[in-house]
């Protein structure tokens, strides 16, 4: 148990935000266990919801009081990459959370630009998870896909279940495969055509049953393993497309044959680069149902607890809030 942090001093192009709701992710239990070393000592939280308490003296776009989600990741705006547009790969970017103080406290300080304002119609329990959607519509957005096309969505966590209800979203029928059948019945209710445990089968023989012809059209990567890319790569189709979000930590051993010979595209996807506003716009459309993702929650107080969750296999997203906000 710690005392209450210092109320942060914003500079004239900060806004400070009033945390209502946050979110923990497998980037927050790396940093909490010391997997990631990061600066101490650090305040972690960067998938968040708060209303605004103050802005600088630049800040014109943002209201005391208004609703918003942080974009917690911004960068140099002056490298070539930045300059391009590559924003999301400046190698100066800063996350909130992670390089600097985040959510997991009343208020947090960011940049005016990172606030999001947040339509009343779209909930705390909604807006808490705009941050990991934007990386997702942004990795399905790599893939472009098509309605009447065939997904599958490799990993059934948070990101998993989020990629199936933008691919849904865009018109393709998505078959979900996990190493676990638990989140099956979740994934077939947020609209899974077909579910596949790995276990179960060939997936080159699922996917040809699924999509009809060769293979489906394109895969979403989402569990971040090295086995998970091999399966991206055994469920596509000649000529499809993969797009990997997560992050494998350890080397990969991938047969690079079918990849030529099947003219596989393989492509990386790195947070979000202006992906938010569309985020948000499928939260409020209600094309994005985030009710059956939030599995657990606790006062701020109870962040062990929190990270506790985190590790149970049946815990998809845990959130915190601050004490009193419950
Ligand atoms: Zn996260
Ligand atoms: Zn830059």
């Amino acid at each position: 148990m710690v005392g209450p942090a210092a109320v942060p001093e914003i500079g004239p192009d900060d806004a400070l935000v009033r945390v209502a709701l946050a979110g923990l992710c497998g980037t927050d239990y790396r940093i909490w266990s010391g997997d990631r070393p990061v600066s101490y000592p650090l305040i972690m939280g960067h998938e968040f919801v708060g209303r605004v308490e103050a802005v600088g003296g630049n800040v014109q776009h943002l209201q005391v009081g208004q609703r918003v989600v942080a974009e917690p990741n911004y960068s140099c705006g002056r490298c070539p990459l930045c300059l391009e547009g590559n924003r999301n790969l400046c190698p100066r970017r800063t996350t909130v959370g992670i390089d600097v103080d985040g959510a997991f406290a009343d208020l947090a300080r960011l940049p005016a630009k990172c606030c999001w304002p947040v339509a009343d119609s779209v909930s705390d329990d909604e807006a808490v998870i705009a941050e990991p959607l934007a990386v997702v519509v942004r990795a399905v957005n790599r893939v472009s896909p098509k309605p009447h096309e065939t997904a599958a969505v490799v990993g059934a966590g948070t990101l998993g279940l989020l990629a199936l209800q933008v691919l849904r979203a865009s018109g393709a029928r998505v078959l979900v495969v996990s190493r676990s059948t638990r989140r099956f019945a979740l994934a077939r209710e947020l609209g899974a055509g077909e579910t596949h445990a790995v276990a179960d089968g060939p997936l080159d023989a699922v996917a040809r049953r699924f999509s009809g012809r060769e293979g489906v059209d394109l895969v979403v990567e989402t569990a971040g393993t090295a086995d998970a890319v091999n399966h991206a790569v055994s469920l596509v189709r000649p000529g499809g497309r993969i797009v990997l979000t997560g992050l494998p930590h350890e080397p990969t051993t991938l047969s690079f044959f079918p990849v030529v010979r099947h003219e596989i595209t393989i492509v990386g996807s790195m947070i979000y680069q202006d992906e938010f506003p569309q985020a948000l716009g499928l939260l409020e459309a209600g094309r994005v149902r985030t009710g059956p993702l939030l599995t657990h929650r606790f006062d701020l107080d109870g962040i062990d607890a929190a990270f506790a969750a985190h590790r149970e296999p049946d815990s998809i997203k845990v959130t915190v809030a601050p004490p009193g906000l419950r």
